[in-house]
């Protein structure tokens, strides 16, 4: 048996188990092997059947009979079936899927039998039970009390239809016993690093995962395999990152000299934050290399300024050894009407300059300053824009996704911004970085900014950015209306609809928010969404607020209808905007003041921070209701933090605490597993990770000596956006 096997090779299964089998992702004797247990089982205490309560699990000793198999007449699924009788009574035992284990045994054996009471109370039986011929010496109810045996640890997999834990464990125990697999299988990390960190190598680990005898050994386990794990994400960023500075870049050298210009030239003065922010850019801008940053700030935090007083710098400068012309910049946006606020802002910030500055959506593209009228932007068509962008003329483009389409091209392009980052993919991003000179002898790359108002706990961005050097905004400008944040409990509900009234009266606007339902199909997702802010947007409506205009956004419309809601409500054409969490991240509708947020206990803490962010945006004071469906204490008590701060990171930190990070981002959407997501709230072996993953990028970015780990960084997740 070899590690790439098809796991078909050598297991004879149904339909619907290698359907279950591909939904769990696993198709190699390899991928089988790094199926981890979710949890183990002690196999419950030692009972006599008769009293056995559905529900649990139990261990029992008794003699096995009227062993069969057939099929259930309900679903036809395989079913092997026997009865194990002790001396206080009977129950039933059921192998679904796996009905050959009825032939393991005969009648009359004394068997040992670990597994879940299923059934109704009064006719339990025990479901898909670990069965083993046993000693009657052994059998526990005649130890004597002094007598204790060592509880047996049964893992428990994350399983599928058709793909019990039992099946598995069996599984792996085929694997392990044709043994040649231990000869087969090399360990992709190196072996001074495993010695250093005093883990366990691949083979032990692998019986320690899947088969403990200690719970402490499959510990062990775990932390060998996520810091696997974390130092393959490790490598493969720091390996990127090593190939960012083999690359040149265009120098800018009087940044800061023009970035104080600009910023002397505007209204206020920049945070601390943002000063720091600006520097970091700055100082990157003179290296040869292109720079790779993450600027990270909450929302309302000033991003877009330390954009525009870099990209200042930039569009300003000549490109090198020439005499006229400017370097380019590029600023993608997530959504159409915020490339169009942005435009607006560049128009303001950046209109005095002699440049142009252009709009690139896919509805329609727009130039500044106007030939006819000086003071005003005007629509152009796509050719005649991309001419001027190819041509250099256009020195400050921002768009949407139209930006990274091949038919853009830049002449001097040195300087990528890409707003809001964790809505494009890597690859949308790492194209926009591919547009720098084409026509240069070495093509320069352009220097590289992402931005995002999602507030990342440490560990995760040293792990998931691990490519990208970091600045971030902890500070908000001063002047802004302090957020009041409540709970509302059941009985208070009509209170807070009278608050809420009392702003709508004065002119301000509200976003009800539905809650957001994690569900795997996304069709299903969607009709769900759909129903409830639908439902609540009618309720509403009818009930609570008949006298105001009500308007209506979910998942399932289409981008563009989304966009004309949007537009509506920013031009106070709708006073309450129902939505699921859809509402655009980053959307600028001052105005709206308050949110109430239905179920809110189902958002991650840092989610419904950004969610409430959205009211944060002027100087009327905004409202945030939490409205919970639950009176779980632990539930409301994880939300009281939103009441107490007002911080993203630790709201961020708070959240990885107690839900994990697989509910802060979706594991999913970054190839991470439940192992690697539970290792990011280790501080020590992140670091340790990172440090290691530097030190051999450092040596060798080919890994030629580490074949194995090659490999394992080819088939790492992270990042996986797309
Ligand atoms: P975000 O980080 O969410 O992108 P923005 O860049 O949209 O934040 O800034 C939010 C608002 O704060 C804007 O209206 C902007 O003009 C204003 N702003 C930014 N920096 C400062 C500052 N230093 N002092 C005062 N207002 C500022
Ligand atoms: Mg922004």
């Amino acid at each position: 048996m070899l590690p790439e096997d098809p796991i078909a090779k050598h297991f004879r299964l149904t339909p619907l188990q290698l359907s279950g089998l591909k939904k769990l992702r696993i198709s190699t004797v390899r991928h089988l092997l790094y199926h981890f247990p979710a949890r183990y089982d002690e196999g419950g205490t030692e009972a006599p059947i008769t009293g056995l309560i559905a529900g649990t699990s139990a261990t029992i000793f008794g003699t096995i009979s009227k062993l069969e198999t057939r099929r259930s007449w309900k679903r036809k699924i395989p079913v092997g079936e026997a009865v194990i009788t002790d001396a206080t009574g009977s129950i039933k035992v059921m192998w679904f899927h796996q009905p050959y284990l009825a032939k393991k045994f005969s009648d009359g054996m004394y068997v040992k039998a670990v597994g879940t009471v299923s059934g109704k109370s009064g006719k339990p039986y025990l479901a898909n039970p670990q069965v083993e011929a046993a000693d009657p010496s052994d059998t526990g109810m005649f130890l004597s009390k002094n007598k204790t045996r060592d509880a047996s640890l049964f893992a428990v997999y994350p399983e599928s239809r058709g793909i019990t834990s039992l099946w598995f464990r069996h599984a792996i125990e085929k694997v392990f016993s044709a043994g040649l697999i231990f000869d087969t299988i090399s360990d992709p990390i190196p072996g001074d690093i495993v010695s250093r960190y005093n883990l366990p190598d691949l083979k032990r680990a692998l019986l320690y995962i899947h088969k403990p005898e200690e719970l402490k050994h499959a510990e062990a386990a775990r932390k060998r395999f996520a810091f696997e794990e974390i130092f393959a994400i490790q490598l493969a960023r720091a390996k990127e990152r090593a190939e960012n500075n083999a690359q040149v870049s265009f120098p800018i050298r009087d940044g800061t000299a023009l970035a104080e210009r600009f910023l002397s030239s505007i209204a206020f003065a920049p945070t601390k934050a943002q000063e720091r922010a600006i520097a970091d850019i700055l100082a990157d801008f003179e290296r040869p290399h292109p720079m790779a940053r993450l600027l990270e700030g909450d929302v309302g935090s000033g991003k877009t300024l330390v954009a525009a007083a870099t990209a200042y710098a930039v569009v300003n400068s000549r490109p090198l050894g020439r005499t006229s012309g400017t370097l380019q910049v590029a600023y993608m946006a997530p959504t159409e009407i915020l490339a169009n606020q942005h435009f607006q802002s560049f128009v303001e910030y950046f209109g005095k300059l002699p440049i142009n500055i252009a709009l690139l959506t896919g509805s329609g593209c727009k130039k500044f300053p106007s030939k006819v009228a000086k003071d005003n932007a005007t629509d152009i068509s796509r050719a005649q824009l991309l001419k001027w962008v190819a041509n250099g003329e256009i020195a400050m483009l921002v768009g949407t996704h139209a930006l990274i389409q091949k038919s853009v091209t830049f002449k001097h392009l040195a300087y990528a911004i890409v707003d809001e980052q964790h809505r494009f993919g890597t690859r949308q991003r790492r194209a926009l970085a591919r547009k720098g000179d084409l026509t240069a002898e070495q093509i320069p790359i352009p220097h590289f900014l992402s931005m995002t108002a999602t507030p990342i706990p440490r560990t995760l961005s040293l792990t998931l950015y691990g490519d990208l050097d970091l600045s971030i905004l902890d500070e908000l400008p001063p002047g802004r209306a302090k957020i009041t944040t409540s709970i509302v409990k059941p009985g208070e509900r009509a209170d807070a609809y009278e608050q809420v009234r009392e702003q709508l009266k004065l002119g301000r606007q509200a976003f009800v928010i539905c809650p957001r339902i994690e569900e795997p199909d996304p069709e299903k997702w969607n009709a769900l969404q759909a129903k409830s802010a639908k439902a609540e947007a009618k309720r509403l409506a009818k009930e609570v607020f008949p006298e105001f205009r009500i308007g209506l956004l979910h998942g399932s419309v289409t981008a563009k209808e989304k966009d004309e809601v949007m537009k509506r409500f920013a031009a106070y054409q709708i006073d309450i905007l129902v939505a699921t969490s859809v509402v655009e991240v980053g959307i600028n509708v001052p105005n709206a003041t308050m949110m109430m947020i239905e179920g809110a206990e189902r958002f991650g803490l840092a989610q419904l921070h950004q969610l409430r962010g959205r009211i944060m945006r002027s100087s009327h004071k905004p409202f945030c209701f939490l409205l919970p469906e639950t009176k779980s204490e632990i539930s409301i008590k994880r939300l009281k933090a939103l009441v107490e701060t007002d911080d993203g990171f630790k709201l961020a930190e708070a959240d990885l605490k107690t839900r994990g990070a697989g509910d802060l981002f979706g594991r999913k959407q970054w190839g991470v597993t439940d192992l690697g997501m539970e290792a990011l709230k280790n501080i020590k072996l992140i670091r340790a990770a990172r440090e290691e993953a530097q030190s051999l990028v450092a040596k060798d970015a080919t890994f030629a000596k580490y074949p194995a780990l090659a490999a394992r960084i080819a088939n790492t997740g992270g990042l996986h956006q797309e």
